[in-house]
């Protein structure tokens, strides 16, 4: 029997609510902001949100770093820290999906040390409040939730790595979510971010490290997406639907935040690293398949069929054939012929790139060949 004790503490400050994002202001002065630098990919500089942010920041906002790529870098958040340094800067704001959010959340952690952020992510050096300057974070995709977590997933190109960092220093101070930052997010995102939402939600509520109250969150979460995502992707403009997206992602982020994720985000880095699926898109590729094999493998006690039921299922194996359905009314990729993976060799080593840590919370343990089985399936 798994063993009940557990811990809960989330130390960020959360704002929810179209229009919140205005007061860019306010929030700085809660954390005694007055240097600072904002990070955020490209298309809000090009679109002029960038500029409305750093406008309204009362002359606190000098400099900003936009120059990140989906999947942030080490080195993005090397060249973000050296701009940090070079400004002596205090704080930093981060407008953004998850990459912006993760380079920033990254630098801000060594922005007062010496080192660059390797030695950190390879596990050699341990990040310390000491080095750490604040950082507030408004969410632009439904998404990530990155803004509400300590972790920040990054790519080191030169070892072909992608991998999560994490550590209690690293949340960001305040967390703001304005769903009306989500309306010019094109369907295709919407698609591929609020199905990343669906994936914090049910493989959180069945992590081995499950616990009540993320577990609570899971479901609240996993239901809305069900309901409202497609309304999202079909009319990016209806603003109920982004605000209901909005709220899966942030509480599906508490959901994952300790618990953590599993199989299926631990098949995501090679599939986004070799196959450049985005984010989303690569954690659902496999998910409806972990619907069933955990239920088939891992549910004595019935929990995964109470999640399906209390998402409008009649058992797991229909939420899970629901969840293929939407990713096929979505256009998001289903087989591995369609990425290109075709070679026994290329799903071998897919296979071999998936065992990172998230797969030993999956509720099943599971093989490097139960995982190559499970890609073969996929073809
Ligand atoms: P993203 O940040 O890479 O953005 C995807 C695309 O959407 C980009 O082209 C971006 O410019 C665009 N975009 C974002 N917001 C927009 C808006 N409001 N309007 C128009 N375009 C917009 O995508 P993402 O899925 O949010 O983040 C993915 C990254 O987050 C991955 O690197 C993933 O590993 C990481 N991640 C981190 C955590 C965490 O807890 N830190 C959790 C899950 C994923």
């Amino acid at each position: 029997m798994k063993q009940m004790d557990w811990n809960f503490n989330l130390p960020v400050a959360l704002v929810f609510g179209s229009g919140t994002a205005e007061k860019v202001k306010e929030y700085i002065d809660r954390i005694g902001g007055t240097n600072g630098v904002l990070v955020c990919g490209k298309s809000f500089v090009r679109n002029g949100v960038a500029d409305r942010f750093i406008a309204s920041s009362g002359g606190t906002i000098k400099s900003v770093f936009s120059d990140i790529r989906p999947n942030p870098t080490t080195e993005n958040v090397n060249e973000c820290v050296k701009l940090m340094r070079s400004q002596n800067a205090d704080f930093a704001v981060a407008l953004g999906g998850g990459s912006p959010m993760d380079c920033c959340k990254a630098a801000c952690a060594i922005a007062k040390g010496s080192d660059f952020i390797e030695p950190y992510h390879d596990g050699e050096k341990e990040v310390s409040e000491k080095e750490a300057i604040s950082m507030i974070a408004f969410a632009t995709t439904a998404g990530t939730a990155s803004e509400v977590t300590n972790i920040s997933v990054l790519t080191n190109v030169e070892k072909g790595l992608k991998k999560p960092m994490n550590h209690p220093a690293m949340y960001p101070k305040i967390a703001v979510v304005d769903p009306k930052l989500t309306l010019t997010v094109p369907p295709q995102v919407t698609a591929s971010t609020g199905l990343d939402v669906l994936c914090h939600a049910i493989e959180s509520y069945w992590s081995k490290n499950h616990q009540p109250i993320c577990s609570a969150c899971s479901v609240h979460a996993a239901r809305l997406v069900f309901q409202w995502l497609e309304k999202a992707y079909r009319n990016p403009n209806d603003l109920e639907a982004r605000e209901k997206m909005a709220e899966a992602s942030i509480v599906s982020g508490v959901a994952f935040s300790h618990p953590r994720t599993t199989g299926s985000h631990a098949c995501s880095f090679p599939l986004t690293n070799r196959y450049g699926l985005p984010h989303g898109e690569a954690c659902a590729f496999t998910i409806d398949y972990f619907v069933r094999f955990n239920a088939e493998n891992a549910d004595g006690d019935g929990r995964i069929a109470a999640l399906a039921r209390d998402c409008g299922f009649d058992s797991p194996a229909a939420m899970a054939a629901e969840i293929h359905a939407m990713k096929n009314r979505m256009g998001m990729k289903t087989n591995l012929s369609e990425i290109g993976c075709t070679s026994d060799e290329d799903i071998r080593q897919l296979a071999k790139e998936s065992m990172s840590m998230l797969m030993t919370l999956n509720p099943v343990t599971l093989t490097e060949e139960d995982i190559y089985t499970m890609f073969c399936a996929l073809r």
